[in-house]
């Protein structure tokens, strides 16, 4: 097994200088960034900021990632999430929401990104614990799959009920509503501007500090020297990769990876090697890249009209097995608050 960590990296033309070290500095900057790296989600994160406070700003986000991680964790004893696949139920505002926007993905997406995954995950060594890898039986996936999809769950309130032995994963929202968080953490303690990126993942919040849009390069994630395009933005905009490349292993010369389709148990086989959603929404762009990677380029594109239509407009750029790249760019206007532009090239 393997884990990519980069998937997607961005290279921002005009900050990459100055993290870079040159000499660099638009001359209407008044303000350096701050940086900080920070391990949590199992993976590196970096958070560079512009603006008042920065450091308390970046204390602050670090702060809460530890937080989050150690809440959302399925594998994190005291989690709300271990305590809910161990009890059934549990009271926590936090988990309610994430859960309650996770089952409005879910339906919208036609249960291609579904949170019970988790027993599915377990059986292919994906799972909370030093799983071995393995191949499950038929029988074995068609019993995990009895206890799959959204109906197992139920929300009152702040109280959440699941019907065991149904279990949760959280791992496809758990990056996007972090970034959320830091986003919204970053901007009430005066940050103007930042570049959050949570291992390849990537928030962008409020234009250049001197005004104007960021211009990122995006890289493909399938080949660490090429481009897929640039996106030129004045954010908000959270731009999510899942990718089939990221964790899987390899038996009988068959590699098997850890996005699964909640239909059949089996790794999604959807044509697609990547999907990036851009998208306002953190946490709808997460969930909406899993399932877009699940549904193949046809259905993806099928939900992103759906979705235009009903208020929750997102773009995509998808990458398939033999090398194409579809995107879609309904052309935000980049000076817009928060939005943005993709470029194709290469
Ligand atoms: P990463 O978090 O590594 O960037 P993704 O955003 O693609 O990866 O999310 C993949 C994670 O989501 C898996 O590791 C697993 O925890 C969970 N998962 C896998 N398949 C699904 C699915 N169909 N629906 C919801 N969650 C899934
Ligand atoms: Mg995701």
């Amino acid at each position: 097994m393997r884990k990519r960590s980069l998937a997607l990296i961005f290279l921002c033309v005009q900050l990459g200088a100055l993290l870079t070290g040159c000499a660099w500095r638009d001359a209407v900057d008044a303000a350096a960034p701050l940086t900080r790296t920070v391990f949590a989600m199992d993976t590196v994160m970096n958070l560079t900021v512009y603006g008042e406070n920065g450091e308390a700003a970046l204390a602050a986000a670090e702060e809460e990632l530890y937080r989050l991680d150690a809440h959302l964790a399925r594998g994190t004893e005291g989690s709300a999430v271990y305590a809910l696949n161990r009890d059934g139920t549990v009271i926590d505002a936090e988990a309610a929401d994430l859960l309650r926007v996770s089952g409005t993905i879910a339906e919208a997406a036609g249960g291609a990104f579904d949170p019970t995954v988790a027993p599915l995950l377990e059986l292919w060594g994906f799972g909370s614990g030093a799983g071995e890898h393995r191949v499950p039986t038929p029988e074995e996936l068609s019993a995990a799959l009895a206890h799959v999809g959204a109906k197992q769950v139920h929300i009152d309130g702040e109280q959440v009920f699941l019907d065991l032995p149904a279990q949760l994963d959280l791992g496809g929202v758990a990056k996007g509503y972090a970034g959320t968080r830091v986003g919204q953490i970053l901007r009430g303690s005066g940050a103007a501007s930042a570049v959050i990126d949570l291992g390849g993942d990537v928030a962008l919040l409020g234009g250049k500090p001197a005004g104007g849009a960021w211009r990122v390069a995006v890289k493909d994630p399938a080949d660490e020297g090429a481009f897929l395009g640039v996106l030129e933005t004045t954010g908000d905009v959270f731009v999510m990769t899942s990718g089939v490349y990221e964790r899987y292993f390899e038996e009988n010369g068959v590699r098997y990876h850890h996005i699964l389709d909640p239909k059949t148990g089996y790794p999604a086989d959807s044509g697609l090697v990547s999907a990036t959603v851009i998208c306002a929404d953190g946490v709808w762009a997460d969930a909406l890249a899993t399932a877009c990677c699940v549904l193949g380029a046809d259905d993806a594109l099928a939900m992103r009209e759906r979705l235009a239509a009903e208020g929750m407009p997102f773009d995509v750029i998808l990458v398939t097995e033999d090398g194409r790249v579809l995107y879609t760019c309904d052309g935000f206007a980049p000076q817009a608050e928060g939005g943005y532009a993709f470029e194709r090239v290469g």
